[in-house]
């Protein structure tokens, strides 16, 4: 018999009841005790939901109270030194320290889980003397059943992934680690197994990246000593995210299964599979169930790739799961009551895919004919979206498929548009600019709820956001810019606001999905032919610009950002929905410049998130990236001037791309890593107009004139002070009004020192 199995399930409940447990807890309004109970009541249902629904395998140790990687480091002790810890079960005050932050300690790092949007905590090794605080794979094995009668397979961070994701240590000392895991992962595993737990699952995602030498006899090391210690313990040694790399050595380490991802990684693992076989000892579990996607599956199609991996093992060594944890995915389609019912229907969130994973074994064990009806309706489902007007918009597919078989071009090359806009625009050397917004005041939020819920007509809203218009242009002119914004007032979101305006989007109710902590993002779906339908920055623009002499920045979020923080259809390919995006977002661009705005933004902050986790692909993303940016921007005349704006620092491998944009001029976000970038520009030289950062928007603290200093001198010994700009490193709308004034009075200033130590007068 072929069973289903679920690879971990969403935390954040179909409310948010998590976050907002986690968040009345941290504000002091629920005791510990109760906070413990409500937690496990969120628990508790998210786990008989899945047994009603008929899982055989159900997750447990998956739910957590912030990050599983950081339950990791806290079932191993592993605390950084500046938390008062004194050892044993690491009491909340200190986890949620490492998480958030307390006024004496600053929190730990956080950075992205793989290519989602699902941000873990980084294990802090330096120092650390691991040992087992409590086994809590085990406690929530034994909730799960004492409670419900479940026997839970409990999930764990593998060692090398756990390893490969921490930092403080150095990598020569790898080997060191491991011995020092490895004896407490053969304790959690060894009490497990006496407990009676049949199978665990430990999650070692990393090896869909390149493994070296070293770590494929790490795994030897690692799941030889589970072998040999924990003997008669099933072990499923899942993967996810993208195909396996190494996959004949993965697939004879002696574990008792493999859990393979059939969505995300299907060519490479099909191909892997059909070519090498799978051992006829293990167990396969078929991740088939689109674990990150919101879309339903086609189930005649999964049935199909079921059958056709059913030739390679035996119906009882079939698993059939989700391709990865459910937790990317919102909780369920059943709450949204204000989408299109082609959409709707063709949805499927975490509980839908519950059911899909039932169905698929149901087929596979009795045949697709006692399934028939759910087939057919699966079917209709698909085909009524596939119909729909908004996914056939041939104006559009067209106007996309004429401009995107060109390589998109700006009518001169920089170096002839340089001049031309110097002449135009006659800047001071060191041009000061901000990046976008400036801070959005509990009264600017008031207002835009007032509106929301139609106490506030779209009148008096307007005037509401041109009155915030005017008091930050006078400010800007008076802080002494040169080149001005309007201040993103009437934007939440910078994808939603876009979203909202351009067809082809659609917005649920309560598609949450956990970014990082309590924190949750809903994310726009992209399920139609995205479509410029009205200008929708270009008022607010205007307005701004007749405020003042001095050029306003028009403001925009650019085709790629929209795309990777959005959820989006699947039956066309990325690069396509990108060229949409481009083409609508370039009917915006041409709105504004003859509005007569000469200079615009167009921001891509989220391009690097979208870069594949396999090397082999990235050139080609970035190709089309670089293409739908430019895209974008390509039709304005030489003399207005396009900017951009990104916001990470890791940059040095992606500098190429970034010059191939093509944008006059980019700010990036660099205050942090300042040296890196740095020595990035002393490696490879840029051409085009470019302001670093040169100071930290995400802190409070108003950083002093010659903190600024430091920071242009040291960009200037690489970077050509004719094409040099001066702006802080991000958007300031989640700063104070004071500091916001305070800190820009202090850039200006150092800007002076700079222009009168590099006097090559105005150029
Ligand atoms: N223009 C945006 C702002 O200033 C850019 C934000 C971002 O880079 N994330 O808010
Ligand atoms: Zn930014």
């Amino acid at each position: 018999m072929v069973k289903s199995s679920v690879l971990g399930y969403p935390r954040i409940g179909a409310e948010r009841e998590w976050k907002k447990t986690l968040e009345a807890f941290w504000s002091g309004k629920l005791e510990e005790p109760d906070f413990h109970r409500q937690l496990q009541e969120i628990r508790l249902n998210h786990l008989r939901k899945q047994q009603e629904k008929g899982i055989d395998f159900i997750p447990v140790n998956d739910f957590s109270y912030y990050d599983h990687v950081l339950d990791t480091a806290a079932m191993f002790g592993i605390i950084p030194k500046r938390f008062a810890y004194e050892g044993g079960v690491v009491p909340l005050s200190v986890y949620y320290g490492i998480a958030r932050g307390t006024k004496d300690a600053a929190a730990s790092e956080m950075t992205k889980w793989f290519n989602t949007n699902y941000h873990y905590i980084v294990p802090e090794l330096d120092g650390a003397k691991p040992v087992v605080t409590e086994n809590r794979p085990l406690i929530a094995y034994r909730e799960a059943k004492e409670k419900l009668g479940i026997e839970g397979k409990p999930v764990i961070v593998g060692p090398l992934t756990f390893l490969k994701l921490s930092k403080g240590y150095d990598k020569s000392e790898t080997d060191a680690w491991l011995e020092r895991l490895l004896p407490l992962y053969v304790q959690i595993l060894q009490e497990l197994k006496r407990e009676g737990v049949q199978w665990v699952q430990i999650d070692e995602p990393i090896l869909v990246t390149k493994v070296s030498a070293d770590d494929l006899r790490r795994l030897q090391t690692i799941y030889g000593r589970f072998a040999a210690a924990v003997p008669g313990l099933n072990v499923m040694l899942q993967t996810y995210f993208e195909s396996a790399e190494n996959y004949t050595d993965i697939v004879q380490l002696p574990v008792q299964g493999i859990g393979l991802d059939f969505v995300h990684g299907l060519a490479g693992n099909r191909q892997a599979i059909k070519q090498f076989g799978f051992p006829a000892d293990k167990v396969l579990g078929a991740g088939v169930i689109d674990g990150r996607g919101i879309w339903k599956a086609s189930l005649r199609e999964k049935l199909e790739l079921l059958e056709e991996l059913a030739e390679c093992v035996t119906a009882d060594r079939l698993i059939v799961q989700s391709s990865c944890s459910l937790l990317h995915v919102p909780v369920t389609v059943n709450k949204e009551e204000k989408l299109i019912p082609e959409l709707k229907e063709a949805l499927a969130f975490a509980d839908e895919k519950l059911d899909e994973l039932v169905l698929l074994t149901k087929a596979v064990n009795s045949g697709k004919a006692i399934v028939a009806d759910e087939l057919d309706l699966n079917e209709s489902a698909l085909q009524a979206l596939k119909q729909s007007g908004e996914r056939n918009r041939s104006d559009i597919q067209q106007a996309v498929a004429t401009i995107s078989a060109v390589q998109p071009e700006r009518s001169r090359p920089f170096s002839e548009r340089h001049p031309a806009q110097q002449e135009k625009w006659r800047l001071p050397i060191f041009p000061t600019t901000t990046i976008g917004s400036f801070p959005q005041s509990a009264e600017v939020r008031k207002a835009r709820q007032l509106w929301r819920k139609g106490e506030w007509g779209n009148e008096r809203y307007a005037a509401f956001i041109r009155e915030q218009i005017d008091i930050w242009v006078k400010l800007q002119e008076e802080i002494g810019l040169d080149v001005l914004v309007h201040g993103e007032f009437e934007r939440t979101d910078m994808v939603e606001f876009f979203g909202e305006k351009l067809a082809g989007f659609a917005f649920t109710q309560n598609g949450w999905v956990q970014s990082y902590g309590s924190r949750c993002v809903k994310p726009p779906v992209i399920f139609g032919d995205v479509a410029f339908e009205e200008a929708m920055t270009v008022k607010e623009t205007k307005y701004a610009q007749s405020r003042t002499g001095r050029p306003v920045k028009g403001m925009l979020t650019g085709p790629i950002t929209i795309m990777n923080w959005s959820f989006v259809r699947e039956d066309i390919t990325r690069e396509q929905i990108a060229y949409q995006l481009a083409y609508a977002l370039r009917q915006e661009v041409e709105a504004l410049e003859a509005a007569g705005i000469g200079m615009i933004q167009v921001d891509e902050p989220a391009v690097r998130e979208g870069l594949p986790l396999k090397e082999e692909e990235q050139a080609e993303y970035l190709a089309w990236a670089v293409k739908a940016f430019r895209m974008t921007t390509c039709t304005v005349k030489d003399t207005t001037q396009i900017h951009t704006h990104m916001c990470y620092c890791e940059f040095h491998d992606m500098i190429d791309s970034i010059e191939a944009m093509d944008a006059d001029v980019i700010s990036i976000e660099t205050s942090r890593s300042h040296g890196e970038l740095i020595h990035s520009f002393e490696l490879n030289t840029y051409k085009l107009g470019i302001g670093l950062g040169v100071y930290d928007i995400h802190s409070p603290r108003i950083p002093r004139v010659e903190e600024m200093t430091g920071m242009i001198e040291r960009a200037l010994r690489v970077l050509d002070p004719k094409l040099f700009w001066i702006n802080p490193d991000c958007g300031l709308k989640t700063r104070g009004f004071e500091e916001t004034i305070a800190s820009l009075r202090n850039m200006v200033e150092a800007t002076q020192l700079a222009r009168a130590k590099h006097a090559i007068g105005a150029i």
